[in-house]
């Protein structure tokens, strides 16, 4: 049969009309619907991500996230105290986001969770079956009225914030008061405040300033640390090395160009006098339980917040001690309205540490009940206890490592604690911090191994 010229042009345009059409419908659809959407690609979402991956090779996956950098935050201690390179804290995005899954570069603006939908800024709404939200945790600079402005200074520092910079504060520090602080309420990492003041003390024993420095580490908390045996050598280090430990201490303004900090004093119905103000240190009364007292460098952690994407939306929670954060069952880490939606990490309202070694036990409870669910199956043996790890480095060469769970019971590894007591400091953790730990982190947790 002879076909005629005219025709094979009808028939052919027909056919690539008919493969645009469906190629551009499935895009459509591949880039607006996926069965598990997370937000956030820093610790917890890659680590989510990449063990659903592994899990199902074929589930559905996109990450939303805006930044093209990702830091391996634990190191910043480190970094502050000159013995980590910055840069090497530092990893591509790119190369983070596990293989099939689609990184929307992009930033999550609200939420609707009735209709299973997220909405962002310039990429349009996606649709999910399943939600995972990992946003971290924001820095409140403005919640410790002055900070902004003391941070402009060459003498007040924050490895929260610039850790490069807390060493060359170290390094120009020539004596004189040096005070590192705590913010009330949830911070990530608890313990690093006072790591890089016990750093800081021995730096200045090297650079010969430690014999006219007086070292203080303020607190809002009643304890040097939550569980006994951890705060038990904690209080030793401190006593052996003399540093002016003040809890009940929350830092409420600071006043840079008179390089002074006030602290409001909140032990319950105690109320400080003149006769408690400590004169080496030269400190102050400014008013009913205010204490002013100078600085020659300050460390601070800034208060922090959960990310008001999180605050702002159906899933937060609307009052108590984790009032903004994520609204999650603490044990199944599912939001307790929406059944679709899970939290972890930093911006989920847990009473535990915010680190990344309680993401790495939340990591496998999130995938794992959202597993359960796909398979219409009720959740089983993936439960949270509230594990967390605070390495709590001591020294240059020195480390604790104070691993607990809910209600700050201690919770250490039984392996580990058969061959080191993981309660004392010991030079063996202080390897693991430096470099095995680090290690772990680029090569096994954030790819789903672990
Ligand atoms: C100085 C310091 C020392 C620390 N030491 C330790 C330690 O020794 N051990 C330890 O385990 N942990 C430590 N941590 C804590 C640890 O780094 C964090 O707990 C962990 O990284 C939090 O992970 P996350 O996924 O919750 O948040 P992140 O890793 O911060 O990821 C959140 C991501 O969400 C993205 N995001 C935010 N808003 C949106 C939005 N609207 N749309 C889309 N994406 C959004 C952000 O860009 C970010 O990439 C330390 C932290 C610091 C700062």
């Amino acid at each position: 049969m002879i076909i005629s010229f005219p025709k094979v042009t009808v028939v052919t345009k027909i056919v690539f009309a008919t493969i645009y059409l469906y190629t551009t419908l499935n895009d459509l659809n591949m880039n607006t619907h996926y069965q598990v959407v997370v937000v956030g690609g820093g610790t917890g979402g890659i680590m989510t991500a990449a063990q659903l991956k592994r899990k199902d090779r074929n589930m559905t996956i996109a990450i939303i996230e805006p930044n093209t950098e990702h830091y391996y935050q634990p190191a910043w201690t480190l970094v502050g105290a000159g013995t980590f390179n910055f840069e090497d804290t530092k990893r591509d995005e790119k190369k983070l986001i596990p293989h099939g899954v689609d990184w929307i570069k992009d930033r999550v603006t609200t939420f609707d969770p009735e209709k299973n939908i997220v909405h962002t800024k310039n990429s349009g709404d996606l649709h999910y079956d399943y939600l995972v939200l990992s946003t971290g945790i924001k820095m409140d600079i403005d919640g410790l009225p002055g900070l902004g402005e003391a941070l402009n200074t060459d003498i007040v520092c924050s490895n929260y914030i610039d850790p490069e910079k807390t060493y060359r504060v170290l390094q120009n520090f020539k004596g004189g008061n040096a005070i590192f602080t705590q913010p009330a309420g949830a911070i990530r990492c608890g313990g690093a405040p006072q790591k890089i003041m016990y750093l800081g003390e021995e730096y200045f024993q090297k650079s010969g300033v430690r014999n006219k420095t007086n070292l203080v580490f303020a607190t809002p908390g009643t304890v040097i640390f939550g569980t006994k045996e951890f705060a038990d050598e904690l209080n030793r280090i401190i006593e052996k090395k003399h540093i002016n430990f003040k809890p009940f201490y929350k830092p409420v303004k600071i006043n840079a160009a008179k390089q002074e900090i006030t602290f409001q004093y909140i032990k319950p119905d105690i109320k400080r006098s003149y006769a408690d103000l400590d004169s080496t240190l030269g400190e102050r009364l400014d008013g009913e339980n205010l204490v002013t007292v100078h600085y020659d460098m300050l460390h601070i952690a800034p208060p922090q917040t959960a990310p008001d994407v999180i605050s702002q939306s159906p899933f937060a929670t609307p009052d108590g001690p984790n009032k903004g954060y994520m609204q999650v069952d603490i044990h199944t880490l599912q939001h307790l309205k929406y059944v679709n939606v899970f939290g972890l990490g930093d911006n989920a309202g847990l009473p535990t540490a915010k680190t990344g070694a309680a993401i790495r036990k939340q990591a496998p409870v999130v995938v794992g009940n959202i597993m359960q669910m796909m398979k219409q199956q009720p959740f089983g043996e993936h439960q949270y206890q509230g594990y967390s790890s605070c390495p709590i480095v001591t020294g240059y060469g020195k480390m604790l490592l104070c691993e607990f769970k809910y209600d700050n019971v201690r919770d250490s590894d039984k392996l580990l604690t058969k061959f080191v007591n993981t309660a004392k400091e010991q030079w063996s953790m202080w390897i693991l911090k430096k470099y095995g730990l680090p290690w772990l982190y680029w090569n096994m947790m954030m790819k789903g191994r672990m």
